[in-house]
């Protein structure tokens, strides 16, 4: 026997008993005529003796273990006369009888502490070493616990957890393919999901009533604090509902886990909000609702023979109010300025008005605006003595709202809005069907092209395509996209004109989707459902900046597990069984 208790499960009760305990060695202190080692496992860490008096060869021993050995130590509890209340094993400590070293260890390339030495990059390369840290582990077990959640509820209401394969042909989620060569099909690839949508579908054609698989996907896009190449989606699918039905049952999955998971019970049904109106109010399909600092848009009030081109000329002008904000220095005003412009925002200027404590308003745009006109400002932004009122405007509608959209966000950190231990739950619904793709010319799904179309839109899919919604929705908490899913197509003929308004051509329609046009002609259910983001939902309990963190074995920024060093180069004998031929970049 190894062990007969961990090292986090010892208390006041169990003084006096014998115990074998094994772990990781995590330091050792030598006093003198005592030494004390802290033991470490998954579970907590137990502080051990040694004392020279009973046995100096054992305390000699002790203190010669370097930091990670693996031990095994008996010895019999003791109240401690010194009590650490930090610890849950704080009150008592083992007094050795015996130690065995079950293993030796190099010196960790860094400290396996809380806060540790190491870098992100040697921590990803030691990434074993990484996990043994309290902080990730603990993600690895909320993770652990909220899958094992999510199967306990969705068990409760009759789901099946249905398996699909990895490799498979390619799936639409707006996402470039991972392939993999078939060595049997010669020049031939699979794809690998980047959400198994087509099959879970199938699984509704094959009368499989509710489905849901906790699943990896892939998409090869670039990578972001939110984004790796694989992620865990809680991929689900129901028979026979329309969208208030998979909203209810999935709000109550989000709930249940609030519950088991945060100790939060959350009684109130999630607000819904058309995507028109996230746009409008928030600039995002995915608002953080946490605080308010809704737009207003200002383009009547500003923008019209004012004087000021930029607002003269601009399709929107909208602003937000920074409440309390107005004591903002000159310097933190140009640092505004300086992240609105940045690249990756793109706004050509910002524009302020402060509201004075006597109720005058003062902005960068005086000249242009008598004190009438900022006084209607004030009014129109709900602004009082204190606040400051930030303004952007652009000849794109949707990109302003976005920038704005951006400079709202910044400002909520910067006020301390956007509280971690807060929460703040939401549908979007309503998206439109479709947006333009510049890149592709061409109309493209917004979530994907098995959505159904809002019933009442049908008859103008041909006449007014950019006006037709959807029964899409997503589920957003704190600002971030936790989960989304649609309504889909049932009907062969409508998935048909669908492919047809996307630009498929009924040839190359049938070679990609075929199949599910073909299962839908032999009575196919209406059918709808959604997918979670595991790891975006973790990281939200978590209090986690990526979703990195809740991964055990995550790939950096370039897609790379450094780690394991992958992705790498083929033997040539596998290039030839495969019939690939690696072209040098400069040859291109
Ligand atoms: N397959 C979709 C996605 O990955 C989710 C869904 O529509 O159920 O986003």
């Amino acid at each position: 026997m190894y062990r007969n208790k961990t090292c986090g499960e010892l208390r006041l009760a169990d003084t006096g008993s014998q115990v074998i305990l094994s772990g990781w060695v995590q330091r050792v202190r030598d006093m003198g005529g005592m030494t004390f080692l802290d033991l470490r496992d998954r579970y907590g860490i137990t502080q051990i003796t040694f004392n020279s008096e009973s046995d100096k060869k054992l305390q000699e021993l002790a203190n010669s273990l370097g930091r990670e050995y693996v031990v095994q130590v008996t010895g019999i509890v003791r109240e401690r006369s010194s009590k650490n209340p930090k610890m849950p094993t704080g009150d008592i400590e083992i007094e050795a009888t015996d130690v065995k070293v079950l293993n030796k260890s190099e010196v960790p390339p860094f400290t396996i502490e809380d806060d540790t030495d190491g870098g992100d990059d040697l921590r990803m390369k030691y990434r074993y070493l990484d996990l043994r840290r309290n902080a990730v582990r603990k993600n690895i077990e909320l993770r652990h616990k909220m899958a094992m959640e999510v199967r306990r509820y969705l068990d409760g209401k009759g789901f099946l957890e249905i398996e699909t394969p990895m490799l498979i042909g390619s799936t639409p989620e707006g996402a470039r393919d991972f392939v993999v060569p078939s060595r049997m099909n010669h020049g031939q690839f699979y794809a690998l999901p980047q959400s198994p949508q087509t099959l879970k579908q199938l699984l509704m054609v094959a009368g499989m009533d509710r489905y849901f698989q906790i699943v990896k996907c892939f998409r090869d896009e670039d990578l972001r604090a939110d984004r790796q190449p694989e992620f865990t989606q809680i991929d689900c699918e129901m028979s026979f509902v329309h969208q208030d039905d998979v909203l209810e049952l999935f709000e109550g999955m989000a709930k249940h886990l609030f519950k088991e998971i945060k100790g939060i019970e959350i009684k109130d049904a999630f607000p819904r909000m058309s995507w028109d109106d996230a746009m409008k109010y928030y600039g995002s399909d995915k608002p953080d609702t946490r605080f308010e600092m809704k737009f207003v848009e200002l383009k009547d009030l500003l923008g019209r023979d004012s004087g000021f081109s930029v607002f003269d000329n601009a399709a929107y002008v909208g602003g937000i109010n920074a409440k309390g904000a107005a004591c903002y220095t000159r310097k933190q005003l140009d640092q505004l300025t300086e992240f609105v412009k940045r690249p990756q925002i793109g706004a050509k200027g910002l524009v302020y008005a402060r509201v004075e404590p006597d109720g005058t308003v003062k902005s960068s745009v005086d000249k242009f605006y008598s004190q009438e006109k900022l006084q209607e400002l004030k009014k129109a932004m709900d602004a009082e003595p204190g606040d400051l009122i930030l303004i952007l405007s652009g000849e794109d509608v949707n990109k302003t709202r976005k920038q704005l959209s951006e400079l709202r966000l910044e400002m909520g950190n910067r006020l301390g809005l956007r509280d971690k231990n807060k929460f703040s739950c939401l549908w979007v619904v309503d998206f439109p069907m479709f947006e333009w793709s510049d890149e592709e010319q061409r109309l493209m799904a917004m979530h994907h092209p098995f959505t159904h179309p809002k019933e009442e839109d049908i008859p103008v899919l041909d006449t007014d395509p950019a006006a037709v919604r959807a029964d899409a929705y997503d589920m957003v908490i704190n600002g971030v996209e936790v989960g989304g899913g649609s309504i889909r197509i049932h009907d062969s003929k409508l998935q048909a004109k669908m492919f047809d308004i996307l630009g498929f051509t009924p040839q190359k329609a049938k070679e990609q989707f075929g199949f599910l046009m073909n299962a839908f002609t032999y009575g196919a259910p209406p059918h709808g459902g959604l997918a979670y983001g595991l790891d975006r939902w973790v990281s939200l309990f978590a209090g986690l900046d990526s979703i990195r963190d809740c991964i055990a074995f995550p790939k950096n920024n370039s897609g790379r597990d450094v780690m394991l060093d992958a992705p790498a180069p083929l033997d040539q004998s596998q290039l030839d069984e495969l019939s690939l031929k690696i072209v040098e970049e400069e040859k291109k």
